[in-house]
């Protein structure tokens, strides 16, 4: 088996790699890819950079050009739901585009026509999570996240963005590598700690937490990884 592992920042991906320690690196497509064995099994790691064309080109590459048969996405996220804050986990169950907008046509948000306004992450891995998260005896929250072409530090789009999609967290790479993993069936998995509240605030606040937040949702994607090799 081979999984991918993928961030969009070199932040996201670090404590993985620190984590794994020996690695080949791999230049492919204006990207690095890491390439390692971790008990028995193959991983593939990449931060695509950030935003959905970056991470759409990552995700197909680790499948298409890597062979990648799961995929697991750790990074960091602004919060919707108030019930989430700094350094919480979320797992997306499913996912949406919100700045995708041909609603002049009568369509809804989020979607064009062959597409769906959202894409539903893999349940296997979801249990699997849930599972980690007892173990690890961490709280984690399962929800919608919406994903976007813009840093959200803005109480009135992220109102709009929570009401229009459910959405409880939002960030700008899942919805995209998730069209990639459903149309090339990879399960999938995106997780995210909360760095922001993505109200006016949000920049100072995700500076100051990346890193920690990163960590933790890094840690928590090795511990799927371990129990996906089991
Ligand atoms: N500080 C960076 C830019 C970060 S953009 C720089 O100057 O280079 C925000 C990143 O974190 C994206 O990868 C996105 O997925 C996630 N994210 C966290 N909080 C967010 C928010 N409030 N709005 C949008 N994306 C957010």
């Amino acid at each position: 088996m081979k999984i991918a592992i993928m961030g969009a920042m070199p932040e996201e991906v670090a404590p993985i790699l620190e984590k794994l320690g020996e690695y080949k690196t791999t230049q492919y497509a204006n990207n690095k890819y890491y390439e390692a064995t971790y008990k028995g099994v193959d991983l593939v790691i990449a931060y695509s950079k950030i935003g959905k064309v970056f991470s759409t080109l990552t995700a197909t590459t680790m499948i298409e050009h890597f062979g990648c048969e799961k995929l697991l996405f750790s990074g960091v996220a602004g919060a919707i739901s108030p019930s989430l804050k700094v350094g919480d986990l979320i797992i997306a169950t499913k996912l949406s585009q919100h700045d995708l907008d041909i609603t002049a046509f009568g369509h809804p948000f989020g979607y064009v026509p062959e597409g769906a306004v959202f894409v539903e992450a893999d349940k296997d891995l979801i249990s699997l999570g849930k599972k980690v998260a007892l173990e690890m005896n961490k709280v984690v929250q399962e929800g919608v996240i919406a994903t976007g072409d813009q840093f959200v530090a803005n109480e009135e789009r992220k109102n709009f963005i929570g009401s229009t999609f459910n959405a409880d967290a939002l960030e700008m790479e899942g919805a995209s590598v998730a069209v990639v993993c459903d149309a090339l069936s990879v399960p999938f998995f995106i997780l995210r700690a909360i760095s922001d509240a993505a109200d006016m605030d949000a920049s100072f606040s995700f500076d100051e937490f990346l890193e920690t937040s990163a960590v933790e949702s890094a840690e928590f994607v090795m511990k799927m990884v371990d129990k996906l090799v089991d």
